[in-house]
């Protein structure tokens, strides 16, 4: 039920708009035959006329405008994302984990890591694997302390866990194919050649050259060869996609953000990627427009390095993107359903299921429930539709501007006991936030 159509909404936008994705699409007809002749559903439709050039590119948008911060499936915690596939967080838990990974030292600290160790992405899992590791020799030792401590060496710590992450693989192959299948036999020559690692040795030779692309396009060809079903091969991609590439990444985490700066900060650091941001499918600097349904929720590690790619190079990096963005289309419906966000997001799975085929040439066609099967939905349940609330109307209107979501006001002890402010800035996430910090016990 959208309020205001962005197309009717600005007409004036509307016309650059149009001008520039038309142009667009008569580069891209060029080169693009119609994958999708046949299939006669609206994905499809808007779909062909993407992609023969028409100008019925525009109803593909139907999505009221609104601005990325106040997309509301950023509201959700813990979807997964339509990239990677592991679960995000919102900026309330981004926020929760800064302050008590940031307060906590020694074995305290080990459990909060451990309780946060789905959300961490590949560089950061390597970093935090090697700051556990610190605080077994230092009990008392904090983030900063625990990283800052003999020099760590990025190398050896990337290295460390992408073999960590190939025996994790091969452990997922073993758990759904057996014992001695292919992509368990992939992942032990793997061991061997790339990290001369052999069974029974523990350090691994520092000679070692690993190209993930290759290893993740490796996985997927034994799909066909093997005739290994697409569903066990989506499960083991979800765990090997999890392998770090970037020495650069965390040898940065560790001078840049680990020597000389605040635990909270760093600890920001840590986990500031797992959070929620609303993806352009159809990218804004390709004429995307700032509408719900040209939005995903992917976390700001995929959003980030994406950057302009297409589809096809990103499913290189990603190649079990396509299954998670049906696994996040699931989770997001059933939060619609719910009553979770609101009540103008009952056709949102529809038109996400248009974007992205569109987007993608036809290639990805979620399957998904339009707006009168989610209220059937709700009825099985004895669920009922929610009504817009305030901030949702003014949200479709355009007008809503989001309230800044900081670091919550918290309690923390300063060294003279007196009450005082202090400032913390989290310049990549957030603005400035005042914390008022308090005398506690
Ligand atoms: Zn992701």
């Amino acid at each position: 039920m959208h309020v205001q159509r962005i197309f009717a909404a600005t007409p004036v936008a509307m016309m650059s708009q149009s001008q520039k994705l038309n142009s667009q699409n008569q580069e891209i007809t060029k080169n693009v035959t119609n994958p999708i002749e046949a299939n006669s559903s609206r994905a499809s439709q808007i779909a062909r006329n993407y992609f023969l050039g028409s100008q019925m590119v525009n109803p593909a948008f139907t999505g009221f405008p609104c601005s990325t911060s106040n997309f509301r499936v950023k509201e959700l915690e813990d979807m997964p994302c339509t990239c990677c596939g592991r679960p995000m967080m919102t900026n309330k838990q981004i926020d929760e984990f800064t302050l008590k990974a940031g307060r906590a030292s020694g074995a305290e600290l080990n459990q909060v890591l451990d309780d946060h160790m789905d959300y961490f992405r590949a560089e950061e899992k390597a970093i935090v694997h090697y700051i556990q590791k610190q605080l077994k020799d230092m009990p008392d030792a904090t983030l900063t302390t625990a990283i800052s401590r003999k020099g760590a060496d990025a190398g050896q710590i990337l290295k460390d866990e992408q073999i960590d992450v190939v025996k994790r693989t091969s452990e997922k192959s073993k758990e759904l194919l057996g014992e001695n299948n292919p992509i368990q036999n992939l992942c032990e020559r793997e061991l061997k050649t790339t990290f001369g690692l052999a069974a029974d040795r523990k350090k691994a030779k520092s000679t070692g050259n690993f190209n993930r692309t290759n290893f993740l396009a490796n996985i997927v060809d034994l799909e066909h060869k093997k005739g290994i079903k697409h569903e066990n091969i989506h499960k083991i991609l979800d765990v090997a996609v999890q392998i770090p590439e970037s020495e650069k990444i965390i040898s940065k985490m560790i001078t840049s953000y680990g020597y000389g700066n605040s635990d909270e900060r760093f600890a920001h650091r840590l986990i500031q990627k797992a959070v929620v941001t609303a993806e352009h499918i159809h990218p804004k600097s390709k004429g995307g427009p700032n509408a719900t349904d040209n939005y995903m929720g992917e976390c700001q590690e995929c959003n980030g390095s994406r950057g302009n790619m297409s589809y096809d190079e990103w499913m290189k990096k990603y190649p079990n993107m396509p299954d998670n963005i049906q696994v996040h289309a699931d989770a997001v419906t059933e939060e619609i359903i719910k009553g979770k966000i609101g009540g103008n997001y009952d056709d949102y799975p529809v038109d996400l299921k248009a974007a992205v085929a569109s987007e993608t040439q036809g290639k990805v066609v979620l399957t998904v429930k339009n707006p009168e099967e989610i209220e059937q939905a709700r009825e099985e349940r004895g669920l009922t539709k929610p009504t817009a609330d305030a901030k949702e109307k003014a949200n479709a209107a355009g007008a809503y501007q989001g309230s800044y979501h900081g670091l919550p006001e918290t309690q923390k002890s300063g060294k003279s006991g007196k009450k005082h402010h202090h400032v913390v800035r989290f310049p990549e996430a957030h603005q400035t936030q005042e914390v008022k910090e308090e005398q506690a016990a």
